[in-house]
């Protein structure tokens, strides 16, 4: 966008980083500086990548995955977080959030619709457990207390990246923005003096239907994170059941998590919103709704595989 009279205006910028689509809005009076700001933002995106992909060798993700079967290893501050984090969601869910899904997880290729053969599904079934992942934070180590354990961040490390992204814009001194990573968006400040409007995806919509009739509802927000979980975005067909193999892992069966198609979460923070939306979808409408109303300042929207839509407390006229 060209602004020669220096008025300020949103600025605009999309790209592909953490194999999702980054969108960053914002308003700023000055061009070069927000080009500068978009291109800190889209750094710190790359950073956490490098940082956190199973598909990039030399990730610290990879190396843990690698290494931490052997004996405890060092691991980075960041990533002491991220676990740290991961863990505090495993326990409060009672391990529908496990990022040791991946122990199994990692066979399924959606876009090449290939899932874990029998073989692999006897050998690595029984190392999911997110109790055997042990952090000494004094040592500042981790270890996998079984031999085939790996872990993925798919289901936080977004939201936490949307975060960081917030956390550069609010001291470059931007005060109304948004950023979206697939799922996870947030939102700082307001869209000037209106709310912004977030779509939530009908979680059947064709794909390439690119108009409104997309969006299942429609919320006006400001302030805040929203994450979105749903079984529409990586998944295949299966030709043997015909059941819908998708990317959210019930860690208890190895399998797609069935009963619902979306799950939204809001709240204050991505680092937050983003693995309670993949917990709630493992844990379905009842027992997902329970733990939300009774954690301050999250709200939900589910949609069911029956394309019922259910709300938190929260958001419920009183
Ligand atoms: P995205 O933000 O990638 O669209 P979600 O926030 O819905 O996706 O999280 C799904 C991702 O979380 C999966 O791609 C996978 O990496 C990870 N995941 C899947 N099942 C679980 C689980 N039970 N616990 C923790 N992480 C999971």
């Amino acid at each position: 966008v060209i602004s020669p009279l220096g008025i300020a205006e949103w600025h605009s910028a999309s790209r592909d980083i953490m194999g999702t689509r980054i969108t960053l809005t914002f308003w700023e009076d000055d061009t070069q500086r927000a080009s500068d700001i978009s291109q800190t933002v889209f750094a710190e995106f790359t950073r956490l990548d490098q940082l956190l992909s199973p598909y990039i060798a030399s990730s610290e993700l990879s190396r843990i995955n690698r290494e931490a079967a052997k004996g405890p290893i060092n691991i980075s501050v960041e990533v002491m977080r991220l676990l740290d984090k991961a863990l505090y969601f495993g326990k409060l869910t009672d391990g529908a959030f496990d990022i040791s899904f991946a122990s199994l997880g990692r066979f399924y290729n959606y876009r090449e619709g290939q899932k874990p053969t029998a073989e692999q599904w006897q050998i690595f079934r029984a190392a999911i457990d997110y109790r055997k992942i042990q952090l000494d934070r004094k040592q500042g180590t981790v270890f996998f207390a079984h031999p085939k354990l790996a872990i993925d961040l798919g289901g936080i490390a977004k939201g936490y990246a949307v975060d960081k992204a917030i956390e550069i814009l609010d001291q470059q001194g931007i005060t109304n923005a948004s950023i979206s990573a697939g799922g996870d968006s947030r939102l700082l400040g307001d869209k000037q003096g209106k709310p912004w409007v977030v779509g939530i995806k009908h979680p059947r919509a064709a794909k390439d239907n690119a108009n409104d009739s997309n969006t299942a509802l429609i919320l006006l927000l400001s302030n805040t994170a929203i994450s979105t979980s749903g079984d529409y975005e990586r998944y295949f067909m299966d030709p043997d059941s015909g059941e819908r193999i998708h990317h959210i892992i019930k860690p208890q069966s190895g399998r797609s998590a069935s009963g619902v198609m979306s799950v939204s979460i809001l709240g204050a923070q991505g680092f937050d919103t983003d693995p309670l939306s993949t917990s709630v979808f493992v844990m379905g409408v009842d027992r997902g709704l329970a733990l939300i109303n009774r954690l301050p300042g999250f709200d939900a929207v589910i949609i069911d595989s029956r394309g019922k839509v259910h709300y938190s407390q929260g958001l419920v006229a009183p």
